[in-house]
Order: C-alpha cells, then structure tokens, then sequence
C-alpha cells in the first residue's frame, strides 16, 4: 500500500518513494539544551518518531539523525542577543558545557520514557566545528558570505528562491528593513560564524580563518546533515516555527554550497498550544513530562493524547483531555493483557490501520480503527496479534504492561453482581438483565466462567 505524505516544501500531498532502494535517510532538528524539553516540544519529537515508525511499517530501513544543538543558537532567531547556552551557564551558575551535558541527558531520559526509538546518530554541534567551519570556508569560495564587525554572514541576495519554502515575501521585508539590521545587508541574511565579543568572555569559543568565535545556529543541521546522510536526502522534520528562519537557511547554504536542496521532503510538526498560547521555553512558564509524572499522568498517556490528533493540526492542552487520554490507554493495555495469545492478526483491520496511516500519518483515524477492533466480535486472541502488529507504530508499550495489583472491585459493583446471581438463581432472567446493564454501566462486564462470576473493567471507545 503506497504512503502518502505532506510536503511543506510543495505545500502538497506526494507519494513517498526513497531515493535509495535500502534506506530512508530522517533528519531532525533537535533540541537546544540550555533548559528542560518541554511537552510542546516533545510532541514535535512524538510526530517525528510516528513518521519514523510508519516508515518502518512500511518495509524501510531509517537512517534517523537528531542533532544536540549545545552552541550558537542566539536568544533571538535574527542573529541577535546572547547565546542561550551561556545564558542558561549564568543563570544556574555552571559551566556551559555542564549545562548541555544536563539537560541532553534530561532530554533523552524524555526521549526514552515516550517510548521514542533511539536515532540510530545523535550529533552534537560543538563536537562538529571543523565540518563548520569546512562549510562555511566553501561558501566563501563560490561568493556566497560577506563579513561584518561581528561575523560573517551568508549573503541571501545572491539567491533568486530564498525563502521558498516558507513563501516569503521579500520585497516586503526589504521594505521594513529598518528594524534590527545592524551591519547585515539584507534582512534575511544570517550569521554563519559570529565572533566572540573581546569584553563577552564567551566559555564555548573556537579559532577559525576568520577570528575566535563559534558558529551560527543553522550551519550545524546543513553539515551535520551532508555528513551523516548525504546533501541530499530523503525527508528532514522541524517544528512548525522552523519553516520561516532555521529550515529556509538550512536550504540556501546546502543550495549554495552542494546545489543541491537539502531533502526530497520538508515535514513540519504543529504546535501543542497552552490557552490558546504557544508553549515555549523562552517564556519560563512551561509543563515537562516530569510535570505530568508528578501528577501521576503516565508519560504514554501524553504520547496516546498526541495520537489524538493529527500533527498539521495544533493541539490545545487541557488536563481534562490528558486524564481521558490516560482512561483510554488503560482501557486499551487491560483489554490487550486479558487476551490470550496464539492468534493471527486479522487482515481486513491491518489493511484498514495501513490505510490510515498510509495517508500522512492520521494516527486519530488509525485509533479509530483500533477501538473498533476491540468492541468487534472477533476472537481475543485475533484481536491481540493484530494490536500486536499495530504497536510498531503506536509505541504504547502494551505488550511490556502488567497491572500492578488486581484493580479492585467497586462495592457498588459487587453488590450488584450479588443481587444478579440472587435473580438468576430465582430465574428472574429480565431482573438479572436489568442488573446487568447497571454494572456495564459503571464501566465492568460481567463473565459467566465455570470457576464462577468475573468482572472485567469494559475497554470502551473513549470520548476524546
Ligand atoms: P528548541 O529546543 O527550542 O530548539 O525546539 C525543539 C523542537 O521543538 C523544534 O523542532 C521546535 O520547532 C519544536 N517546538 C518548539 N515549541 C513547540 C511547541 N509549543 N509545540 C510543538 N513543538 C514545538
Ligand atoms: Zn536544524
């Protein structure tokens, strides 16, 4: 079944087909480690794993990058303001380097507490200075840059299609110029190397043809990029926010320097919104998954609600929609872990779960799907291996899931089950029927074995 996704670069649902037969060559923007990932974050991450896991699904081997971006990534985007790394060093009174070290190690505990497949590279930015710096020497070369008092920069004008992939509007921004542009000539140029400021005493520096200094955010994802896969390569993923800045430089200096841009599809992930705000680091105020931990929110009940919708939609946060997503998943993980096993997955719900996935990634509709697979009528054992054969791309870890201890029976439930065994025993089927509606009602069925009554919790379509 051929996969269909959307390509920002086109604007346009394509056809995916790799561009070579063995691998499928990911790339995503990672994380700036001067603080905590927060969930709005990690929800861009979720997106990019799902798109990972559907690729395999599909038969591809993935060659998945992520880089560390722990250097040159300036509090403002325009090339402006200090750098976050030795901002977060001030602010907690530590080096630099032990700041990154930090909240990397943060970051990938997030990473494998979401049930996020480890990229086969994680590439840091300061571990890749002389690929930096190679790349900006080329630039040099073929007359892309100019220097200032300050940097050199990459030269946007030479460039009739910069800013395609975001349809920017240039003359308009020509003609707003006046804003911030200190010696840069174009509003849209972009530093490729800064250098230190003498009175800054930056602790992140290094020599370069040009002067002490340390590069620009955007040349390490255009290097690191060319090394691990090649110039050109299959898809490359970001936030929704990198399209305009980061993503629209990434392409000029690959066009520049390789002529080539960049990948074959651009994949953007939208933004977990927080009252109708855009949750960001910048603004202190944010939720991390340990928030939600202490809340005793599972981490996969977050990444069951990011199924919920699709990822070029936002999602507006609510603990309400969190709690139901938590409901849903036990739901989902009791009915999976009462099945037996040594079934075969049923093929008509496989291809209809392919179908949904297939189509840009619509994980609400595949859920759909799923529910409608555990209120059918086919055996429990069929519908296990064919949950089984889904968890490749859901990633809910319910094969590795136990209860804790017997959920315990409800008095209220109990009770009722009594008086239903009191009716049948008396052969009042319409009052033990009656009983019976009233404990599917507080949520448990109820199980004629030979060992005697079971109440079961009923896995249900949840409301979200
Ligand atoms: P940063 O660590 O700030 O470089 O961002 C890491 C990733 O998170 C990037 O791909 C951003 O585009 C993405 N991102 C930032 N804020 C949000 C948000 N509120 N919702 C979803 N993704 C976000
Ligand atoms: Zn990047």
């Amino acid at each position: 079944m051929s996969l269909t996704l959307y390509d920002t670069y086109q604007r346009a649902l394509r056809p995916f087909e790799p561009i070579h037969p063995d691998h499928v060559g990911l790339y995503c923007c990672g994380p700036t480690v001067y603080d905590y990932a927060h969930i709005g974050n990690l929800r861009t991450y979720i997106f990019e794993d799902l798109l990972r896991r559907v690729l395999e699904f599909n038969g591809y081997a993935v060659r998945h990058v992520v880089n560390i971006t722990d250097v040159g990534h300036l509090v403002s985007d325009a090339d402006e303001g200090e750098d976050k790394m030795e901002k977060g060093s001030r602010r907690a009174g530590e080096s630099a380097w032990a700041i990154a070290e930090r909240y990397t190690g943060a970051f990938q505990a997030d990473f494998r507490a979401l049930n996020l497949l480890e990229p086969g590279i994680w590439c840091r930015a300061t571990e890749h200075i002389a690929e930096q710096i190679d790349f900006i020497a080329e630039l040099e070369r073929k007359g892309y840059t100019y220097r200032t008092a300050d940097g050199v920069y990459f030269d946007t004008s030479r460039q009739d299609n910069y800013g395609y992939l975001a349809r920017l509007d240039r003359a308009g921004l020509q003609a707003g110029k006046r804003v911030e542009l200190g010696d840069k000539q174009s509003p849209t140029d972009f530093a490729l190397w800064k250098f230190s400021a003498p009175e800054a005493q930056r602790q992140m520096e290094w020599d370069s043809p040009w002067g002490r200094g340390f590069p620009g955010w955007h040349i390490e994802c255009s290097a690191m990029s060319a090394k691990y896969l090649s110039p050109w390569f299959d898809i490359h993923c970001g936030g929704e926010d990198h399209i305009s800045v980061h993503h629209s430089n990434e392409i000029a200096q690959t066009e520049a320097c390789h002529g080539t841009r960049l990948a074959n599809f651009w994949m953007h992930g939208y933004f977990l919104q927080l009252d109708a705000a855009k949750m960001s680091k910048s603004s202190g105020d944010f939720l991390r998954l340990q928030t939600l931990i202490d809340r005793d929110i599972d981490p996969l009940a977050y990444r069951y609600l990011c199924l919920t919708a699709h990822y070029r939609r936002q999602l507006n946060f609510s603990w309400e929609a969190l709690d139901a997503a938590q409901t849903a998943l036990t739901r989902l993980r009791e009915a999976y872990w009462r099945w037996p096993a040594g079934g075969e997955a049923d093929a008509d719900t496989v291809e209809r779960f392919t179908a949904e996935v297939n189509q840009d990634l619509n994980l609400p509709r595949a859920l759909a799907v799923v529910w409608a697979l555990v209120k059918s009528e086919l055996p429990d054992a069929v519908k296990k291996a064919t949950l089984d054969s889904f968890e490749l791309v859901l990633g809910l870890g319910l094969a590795s899931w136990q209860p804790t201890a017997a959920e315990p029976i409800p008095s209220e439930v109990q009770s009722l089950a009594e008086q239903r065994q009191a009716a049948r025993a008396a052969r009042q089927w319409a009052e033990a029927d009656a009983l019976r509606a009233q404990i599917v009602a507080l949520g448990f069925e109820v199980e004629d074995t030979a060992d005697g009554v079971r109440l079961n919790p009923v896995a249900t379509a949840p409301m979200i």
